[in-house]
């Protein structure tokens, strides 16, 4: 049975469906609904699915993060000029975070906006990037610079795709996963800790999976619902990623993957709650233990550069001039936001050695 989570928000109202092994070229006409459509996908992903998509009008980009920029935005903005795009007609992101993101932007640029549907394919865009309709391209200064706040029509997920990501790649997207775990939800955390990168997308699994993607679509949903435009507790939803943020530029993106830097950005976090006494030693124990298991870092390979990367944070587009919004750790399950200055931040750091 598929499970079923409906996301409001000012802007609209749609629909997370969830199952495995259900998305089909009969399923995606229905989707589609006899609109003019145009399907957006990477290389990638179409060396594993093309016998799906070669039935469609599809579009094939290059893999990784370059596609996320004005060049492919306007590529696609082209494409949907010659091929006379209206209002009514749908534009379908199949990929991960990188083409959901892009194909959101043109949809919510194309004619100040057309119809839009997410079928995310790496676990990272199921529990995040597909849902709560941030869209954005990058530029060559900075990361999502331009973007936009667009909900897609309905978001269609379907587990299966997972089977055929790198090992690299699901453990990028299950530090998201633990996030929802450590900062929401206290039983998603347990559950998570009965299972490790290598046997969760094992057939026995399956139902505990579906159930771990739709309880991240649930919160992720709800937190939503009430801050679409991230001006309050969406915000919570960046626990680890100021200093995951600040890694990953530190190193130009090349070093860790998003979800590694956000992994050591949470045990951070953890380590100070347990400073601060919010947390005792045995919980860290289980938190550091269950990056681990989803074989995600706990920490830089050069600690030594830590103060440098702090710097960043500064720059970090979350910080306001005086405060910066950091999302502390308060017991497994629990996390809230805190108004920091930089200087307090260095503080809590530096009590950790
Ligand atoms: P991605 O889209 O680059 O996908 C990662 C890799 O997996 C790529 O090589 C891709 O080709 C491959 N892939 C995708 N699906 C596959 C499948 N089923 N089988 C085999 N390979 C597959 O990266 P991502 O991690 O999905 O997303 C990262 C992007 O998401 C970043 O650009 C980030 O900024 C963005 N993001 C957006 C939000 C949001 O709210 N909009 C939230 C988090 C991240």
């Amino acid at each position: 049975m598929a499970k079923i989570i409906t996301v409001t928000t000012p802007q609209n109202k749609y629909d997370i469906t969830i199952d495995a092994n259900w998305i089909d070229s009969d399923k995606i006409n229905e989707m589609i609904k006899g609109r003019k459509y145009l399907i957006v996908t990477d290389e990638n992903v179409y060396s594993h699915y093309g016998n799906l998509l070669k039935q469609f009008d599809c579009v094939v980009l290059p893999v990784g993060e370059d596609t996320k920029s004005l060049k492919y935005f306007e590529k696609l903005i082209d494409m949907l000029q010659d091929k006379q795009f209206n209002r009514s007609s749908v534009i379908v992101a199949f990929g991960g975070g990188v083409i959901g993101d892009l194909t959101g932007y043109v949809a919510a640029s194309y004619m100040r906006g057309i119809h839009f549907i997410q079928i995310p394919t790496t676990m990272l865009s199921m529990v995040d990037s597909s849902v709560g309709g941030k869209v954005a391209i990058n530029h060559p200064s900075a990361k999502n610079l331009i973007g936009a706040f667009y909900q897609p029509e309905a978001v269609y997920i379907d587990t299966a795709f997972l089977n055929t990501l790198t090992l690299k790649t699901l453990s990028d997207g299950m530090a998201e996963v633990i996030k929802y775990g450590l900062g929401f939800d206290r039983d998603l955390f347990n559950t998570l800790e009965g299972f490790d990168l290598n046997c969760l997308l094992m057939k026995e699994n399956q139902e505990t999976l579906l159930d771990i993607v739709k309880i991240c679509c649930q919160i992720k949903a709800r937190v939503v619902g009430e801050d679409e435009r991230d001006t309050s507790v969406r915000q919570l939803l960046n626990l680890g990623h100021t200093i995951g943020h600040a890694i990953e530029q530190y190193y130009q993106y090349k070093k860790y993957t998003h979800g590694q830097a956000i992994a050591i950005g949470m045990v951070i976090k953890s380590r100070i709650a347990l400073c601060e006494g919010r947390l005792d030693q045995k919980s860290l124990e289980r938190v550091e233990h269950l990056f681990k298991q989803y074989q995600l870092p706990l920490e830089l390979d050069e600690p030594e550069v830590f103060k440098r990367i702090l710097e960043a944070i500064h720059l970090d587009k979350k910080s306001t001039r005086t405060q910066i919004k950091w999302i502390r750790v308060d017991t497994i399950g629990s996390c809230q936001i805190e108004g920091l200055q930089y200087n307090d931040i260095i503080e809590k750091v530096e009590n950790l050695k």
